[in-house]
C-alpha cells in the first residue's frame, strides 16, 4: 500500500513535521531506527532514578516550543537562573540580579571579574531584550571567544564564567561556536526561565508522540537506502510513499542527498552518581572555572531540580565531560570524584556512579549557524525533503523549526 507521507527518523524533527503535517489532514508513517521515539532526547529509568541521555534543558523562551508544547502539561521545574562557580580560591554565585535579587549582592562582589564586567553584563542583556531572534542571526559570523573579547569582557571574567558556562552549552571548550548562537541562547536566558519537564526530559517528545494517531510510528526499522518514492529498511522491506521526509541526525544516509551538510559533530560524557546527600541544596547548573580542571565541566544535582529524578533517600548528581574521553567509565567517574574533592570534601569518596553516557553526536558543529531556511533546501526533489538541527544550529528550537518548515514546504 503506498503511504502519503513517510519520515525518518523520531527525533523532535521527525515529530515536528509529523505533528505539522498531521493538523494539515495529512497521513503520516514515521520509521524509527531505535526502540522509541525522542532521538537525542530521551530519559532513561535506572534502578528508581531518572537519567537524561546527557544534561539537557528546556529554555523556555524559545518560540517554537512555545508554540508547540503545553508546558503545564510538561509540570517544568525551573533552576535558579545564574550559577554557582567552583575556582581555585573557592567557590562563589552568579545571578541575573533582575530575575533573582537576592543573589544580586553576592553577584556584585564575586570574584568573577571587574565591576565594568558586570556592568557590561547587565548592558548585554539588555542589548539582547532589544534585538530580535531574525537581527541576531544576521550578525556577522565570528567565534564566541572573539566575540566576548569585542564585547570589552576581561580575560578573568571570561575564565571564571563564561568559558566554563558556554562550554557546557555549546559542548566544546575552545568557545569556537558562532557568536550569533552565544547571543541567541542569552537571549533566551534572559527572556524565559531553565527547566526540566518533572519527569525527565523524554516527557517533551512524549507529550508530540501523544498528539498523532498511534498507527503513525513503526520503531526499530532503520532505513537504508531512498530510491525516489520509496524506502528500503534493513530488513529488505521497501515502502512506497507521495512524499518522504529525512528527518535523521546528519549521518550517510542524509549526506548522499545533502553534500553540503556538515557532519562534524560535538560529543559529550555524561556520569550520573548516587548519593545520600547533596553537595548544595540549590537547582543550579554549578561551573568549573579552575585552571587545572580536567575532568569536570559542569555538574547539576537534577534531584534538587525535580525530586522526581532520584527516589526518596537519594540524591541524582549529573557531572559532565566535553568530548569522549581514552579512559574507561569507572576510571572518568574516579578522576571526576577527585577534582571535586577541592570543593566538596571526602563526602564525595562515597558518590556511586549510577551510568555514564557516551554521547558521539551531540550537537552539529556551529562554527556556522543560522535561524531561517529557504523552502529549497528543504526540498531535495519533487518527493524527498529534509529537516533536522543541522540545517540551522544544535537547539531543541531548531529541530522543531526545521520540522514545522518541512511540514509548510511539503504542503501538497
Ligand atoms: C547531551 C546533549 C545536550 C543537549 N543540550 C541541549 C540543551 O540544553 N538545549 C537545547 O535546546 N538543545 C540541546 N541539545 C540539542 C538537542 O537535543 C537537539 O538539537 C535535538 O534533539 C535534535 O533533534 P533532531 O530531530 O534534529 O535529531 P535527532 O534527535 O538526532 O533525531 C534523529 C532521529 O533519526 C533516527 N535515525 C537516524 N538514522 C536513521 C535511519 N537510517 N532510519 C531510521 N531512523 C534513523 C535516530 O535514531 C533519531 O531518533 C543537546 C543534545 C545533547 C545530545
Amino acid at each position: 500500500m503506498k503511504q502519503d507521507v513517510i519520515i525518518v527518523g523520531a527525533g523532535l524533527a521527525g515529530l515536528s513535521a509529523a505533528v505539522y503535517l498531521h493538523r494539515q489532514g495529512r497521513k503520516v508513517l514515521v520509521l524509527e531506527a531505535s526502540e522509541r521515539a525522542g532521538g537525542r532526547i530521551k530519559t532513561d529509568s535506572h534502578e528508581g532514578f531518572l537519567l537524561d541521555r546527557g544534561f539537557q534543558v528546556l529554555l523556555t523562551a524559545y518560540p517554537e516550543t512555545q508554540a508547540l508544547l503545553n508546558y503545564r502539561d510538561l509540570k517544568l521545574q525551573k533552576m535558579l537562573p545564574g550559577a554557582t562557580v567552583l575556582y581555585d580560591g573557592g567557590r562563589f554565585e552568579i545571578a541575573d540580579p533582575f530575575r533573582r535579587p537576592s543573589a544580586a549582592f553576592a553577584t556584585l562582589f564575586a570574584p568573577v571579574g571587574t565591576l565594568k564586567d558586570k556592568l557590561n553584563t547587565l548592558w548585554l542583556k539588555n542589548k539582547l531584550q532589544k534585538l530580535t531572534i531574525k537581527e541576531i542571526f544576521e550578525q556577522p559570523e565570528q567565534t564566541t571567544r572573539k566575540q566576548l573579547a569585542d564585547y570589552g569582557f576581561s580575560p578573568k571574567m571570561i575564565q571564571r564564567f563564561y568559558a566554563p558556562f558556554l562550554s557546557g552549552i555549546f559542548l566544546e571548550n575552545e568557545l569556537s561556536t558562532s557568536r550569533r548562537m552565544f547571543d541567541f541562547v542569552m537571549k533566551m536566558f534572559s527572556d524565559g526561565d531553565v527547566a526540566v519537564p518533572a519527569l525527565g526530559m523524554e516527557e517533551i517528545p512524549k507529550q508530540l508522540v501523544a498528539m498523532l494517531p498511534e498507527d503513525s510510528f513503526q520503531y526499530n526499522t532503520k532505513v537504508t537506502a531512498i530510491d525516489g518514492n520509496k524506502v528500503t529498511t534493513a530488513d529488505g522491506t521497501v515502502l512506497e510513499a507521495n512524499q518522504i521526509l529525512l528527518a535523521t541526525t546528519a549521518n550517510n544516509l542524509t549526506q548522499k542527498f545533502f553534500p553540503k551538510q556538515k557532519m562534524n559533530s560535538h560529543q559529550v560524557t555524561n556520569i550520573y552518581f548516587e548519593a545520600n546527600e547533596a553537595p548544595t541544596k540549590k537547582a543550579v547548573v554549578i561551573l568549573n572555572a579552575s585552571i587545572t580542571k580536567k575532568w569536570v565541566n559542569n555538574l547539576t544535582v537534577m534531584s534538587n531540580v525535580s525530586k522526581a529524578y532520584a527516589p526518596k533517600g537519594k540524591v541524582l548528581i549529573s557531572v559532565s565531560y566535553n568530548g569522549i574521553p581514552t579512559v574507561d567509565d569507572a576510571t572518568l567517574a574516579e578522576n571526576m570524584k577527585q577534582e571535586l574533592k577541592k570543593w566538596y570534601g571526602e563526602k564525595v569518596t562515597s558518590w556511586k556512579m549510577l551510568k555514564a553516557y557516551r554521547i558521539e553526536y551531540a550537537l552539529p558543529s556551529q562554527e556556522s549557524v543560522k535561524n531561517e531556511i529557504n523552502a529549497s533546501e528543504i526540498k531535495i526533489s519533487d518527493s524527498l525533503f529534509i529537516c533536522g538541527d543541522h540545517l540551522l544550529n544544535g537547539s531543541i528550537n531548531a529541530a522543531l523549526k526545521t520540522g514545522r518548515l518541512a511540514a509548510e514546504t511539503m504542503k501538497l
